[in-house]
């Protein structure tokens, strides 16, 4: 429910920007970047949750009924390494998400009634629980290296899900480069999708060699991935998580109503640009980058994607948004009359009209 949160978010800024002064107007361009990222992850997750479940369920239950699923025992792998790597992606963005909204709310986020802090705070532990998310990433990490060895050794990837299926041509993806000389040619999923290839299997090779390098030191296993956590293994697994999230949700676009696609392509552009920000040191320490122009198209192209959405966000939020009742939310609620909410508020609370009953021991004496 919390990824959900920035689009009301996002409309409480919308709806604010009708009654402040012109300079403060000027930080929308902030608002609109800190918050739409958020929006955009949450109908990314939403479209991937939903493909993902369709096809685990279809699995589940052909096994049950005791049809034949092909490689079976495969797939089971895969799915766990999609959910190991998936879960820590999630909660921490949600996470994020939430941190962001109540600070993007200045004070008003702050309040009980905004229910921020409520929101934040009781989706926290879900970092740790059902698997604490560093534990759950090295068992994604596990599968992804034993994949990249496989593809190495010239072997078939065990991938029926089609998670990995490119490294197959792990030769070809390794030599490609950042060659785009404007935002339009970065603005397009095919730029998003192969530059995660390229990024998945430099990870692999960079991970894969610290691995090695840890084993043949003595090491055992748990002690080599270990050593090899750090700015390895940890972002491979978030990238690969990252990458699915980003490819399921493409497959679920491509079936939806054709009114539909634009905006939703925007969003999918908006989130795989909005995290490959995030991974630029890996772009350009793989030698994918050279120079500053790959660095100010992936940042003009966010910007850029932030101002296309910015008319269709209120409606994206009416779409995705829980009921006023779920999200429980004075700052949120749907009939965007904000003012009037927070003074409902405010006037409701027992006693707000009448002066407390210590007034008179914060009262200094009278000398008379
Ligand atoms: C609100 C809440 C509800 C819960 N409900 C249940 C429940 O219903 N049933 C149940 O059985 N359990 C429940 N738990 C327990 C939960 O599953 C464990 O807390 C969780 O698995 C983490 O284990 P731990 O607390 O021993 O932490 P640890 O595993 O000791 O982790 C402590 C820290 O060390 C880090 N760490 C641990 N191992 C590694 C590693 N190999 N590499 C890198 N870092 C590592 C972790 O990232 C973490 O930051 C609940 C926990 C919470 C907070």
């Amino acid at each position: 429910m919390t990824t959900l949160l920035p689009n009301r978010i996002a409309r409480y800024h919308l709806g604010l920007h009708h009654f402040l002064p012109p300079a403060l107007t000027e930080s929308a361009l902030f608002q609109q970047w800190r918050l739409f990222g958020f929006v955009s992850a949450a109908i990314v997750f939403r479209l991937y949750i939903s493909s993902f479940t369709h096809t685990y369920l279809n699995i589940v239950e052909k096994s049950n009924a005791g049809h034949r699923v092909d490689n079976l025992s495969e797939a089971v792998s895969e799915i766990h390494a999609m959910v190991s790597s998936c879960k820590p992606l999630l909660s921490w963005t949600t996470l994020r998400a939430a941190q962001q909204c109540r600070e993007a709310c200045g004070g008003h986020g702050y309040l009980k009634c905004a229910n921020l802090g409520d929101i934040r705070s009781n989706h926290e532990p879900t970092v740790t629980y059902e698997g604490d998310n560093n534990v759950l990433s090295q068992q994604a990490g596990n599968w992804l290296l034993r994949q990249y060895e496989a593809a190495l050794a010239g072997k078939a990837v065990d991938s029926p899900l089609g998670t990995v299926a490119f490294l197959k041509d792990l030769r070809t993806i390794k030599d490609r480069t950042f060659s785009c000389t404007g935002t339009n040619e970065l603005k397009n999923p095919q730029f998003i999708i192969s530059t995660y290839k390229w990024l998945l299997c430099w990870l692999l090779k960079y991970t894969h060699e610290k691995n090695e390098a840890n084993l043949s030191q003595g090491l055992n296993k748990v002690q080599a991935r270990s050593k090899a956590q750090v700015y390895r293994w940890k972002t491979l697994t978030k990238v690969y998580a990252e990458y699915i999230t980003l490819l399921f949700c493409l497959e679920t676009i491509d079936k939806k109503e054709r009114e539909l696609q634009p905006v939703l392509t925007k969003l999918f552009c908006l989130y795989g640009l909005w995290s490959l920000d995030e991974n630029l040191v890996e772009l350009y320490q793989g030698g994918f980058a050279k120079g500053e122009e790959c660095a100010r198209l992936v940042r003009d192209s966010v910007l850029e994607l932030c101002g296309e959405v910015k008319n269709e966000i209120v409606s994206v939020a009416d779409a995705l948004a829980p009921t006023d009742f779920v999200l429980n939310s004075v700052l949120a609620k749907s009939d965007g009359k904000l003012y009037q909410n927070l003074q409902k508020a405010f006037f409701s609370q027992p006693g707000v009209f009448e002066r407390t009953p210590w007034w008179r021991d914060v009262v200094p004496a009278s000398k008379l």
